[in-house]
Order: C-alpha cells, then sequence, then structure tokens
C-alpha cells in the first residue's frame, strides 16, 4: 500500500467516525428523530453518505455508504434514500465538504408553508444572502426533489423543502450542523415573531452592510 493510500484511508476512516458522532448529535439536540434527516461528507472524488433507513444509535463507522459521483455504490449497503441530494450538491459546489439534512421541527413548520425566510433577523446572513429559499415539494428521494434543492441552494449555504425540511451546507461537518442548528433557530424565531402580527423585514442595503461585516467577524478580523 502506498503512502499517499494510507492517508487516504484514514481520512476516510476518521470521517465516517465523524459521521455516527454527528447523526447521534443531530437526534440528541431533536433536530432529527427515529431515521429521519441524513448526512454527506466528500471523500477524494467521490462521497460517503449515511445509510437509508438506519436509527444513528445503529449507526458504525463501517454503515457509512461510498459512492461515486455518478451513483455507483461503491461499498456496501444501501444509501439514503437522499443520496442525488448530497451528490448534486458536492457536484455543483466545490466549497462544500459536508451536508446535513433535518427534518427539525421549526423548519419543517415553516416548510408547510412553502415560503421563503425573509431577512426578519440579521442572522439569516448565516446562510449566505438576505433569504433561506424553500425548494418546491417533491416526492423524498427523486431528482426533481434534488434538483429544486440545488436552485434554492444558489449563493446560499441552507434552504427549506416544501413539506419536509431544511438542508445545511459547510465546509467540514462542525460547520454544516452549525448551520442547521441555527437555521432551525431562525425558523422558531420567525415563528414566533409571526403570531405578533408581520414582521419587519430588513431592506437589501441593510442586508450587504450585514454580508460584508460577517466577512471580517470573529477572528477573521483584519488590523
Ligand atoms: P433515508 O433514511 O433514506 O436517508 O431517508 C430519510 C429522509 O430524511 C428522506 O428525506
Ligand atoms: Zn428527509
Amino acid at each position: 500500500m502506498t503512502r499517499k493510500s494510507t492517508t487516504r484511508d484514514t481520512t476516510e476512516q476518521s470521517l465516517r467516525k465523524a459521521m455516527v458522532v454527528t447523526a447521534r448529535q443531530l437526534d440528541a439536540r431533536g433536530l432529527n428523530r427515529g431515521t429521519s434527516g441524513n448526512i454527506g461528507v466528500r471523500v477524494g472524488r467521490g462521497l460517503l453518505v449515511t445509510p437509508s433507513g438506519v436509527n444513528p444509535m445503529s449507526l458504525k463507522p463501517s454503515s457509512m455508504v461510498l459512492m461515486d459521483t455518478d451513483g455507483q455504490n461503491l461499498g456496501r449497503g444501501v444509501p439514503s434514500s437522499e443520496w442525488r441530494i448530497h451528490r448534486d450538491i458536492f457536484v455543483a459546489r466545490a466549497d462544500v465538504g459536508a451536508v446535513v439534512h433535518t427534518h427539525s421541527t421549526f423548519a419543517a413548520t415553516l416548510c408547510v408553508h412553502r415560503k421563503s425566510i425573509p431577512a426578519f433577523h440579521y442572522m439569516i446572513a448565516v446562510a449566505g444572502g438576505d433569504s433561506i429559499r424553500c425548494a418546491p415539494y417533491a416526492l423524498f428521494g427523486t431528482q426533481a426533489l434534488s434538483d429544486g434543492v440545488i436552485k434554492a441552494l444558489k449563493d446560499r449555504r441552507a434552504c427549506l423543502m416544501a413539506n419536509h425540511g431544511l438542508v445545511a451546507l459547510g465546509s467540514d461537518l462542525s460547520q454544516a450542523v452549525a448551520v442547521a442548528i441555527e437555521v432551525e433557530s431562525l425558523c422558531e424565531m420567525y415563528w414566533r415573531a409571526l403570531q405578533l402580527g408581520e414582521p419587519h423585514i430588513l431592506g437589501k442595503s441593510e442586508m450587504d452592510e450585514v454580508i460584508e461585516r460577517f466577512k471580517h467577524y470573529g477572528q477573521h478580523r483584519a488590523l
């Protein structure tokens, strides 16, 4: 075995372990229940996805299904029914290393209305723009659903899916989970705000300012 392939194997093994931890974390935080939702990570020129219909507590690193970008199963087991969403995101977005899909309660609640979430709070910028779009309804596990999700994710790190849930992206798993947690929290805030009437929505120039400020937020600040 060459040194290069040893490194690749080590990386794949650590990603498999991280996927188990992440699936359990999403369940423990109440973002997913039972076998709802799934996770994908980029590995080499392909991807690893969680297996279909397996409870997070039963997952093992070896349960993750290795696929290539043609959709060929290179390993064992049945991949998540949403493998097309994961595959299509990795093909379309070189910046993305991990994808998290949840049926979290508040996101799923808003999804029923099939509406984008406007900039009712400046943290909407976490999803990459001045709104979080909602992809049209399509049957779970279909190419039609994936096509709608890819469109809704244009210049974004998250979107809703009509009558379904959310998709969050990150350069790695921890970032994708952080985006999913923030989007779910924003959905709860928006749902609560709607109880009191029509919220004020931030304008384009206000959101442009937020997006610009985020470029230097936290430890990335230029001196
Ligand atoms: P899988 O168990 O096949 O990943 O399906 C769960 C899901 O959320 C479908 O959208
Ligand atoms: Zn789903």
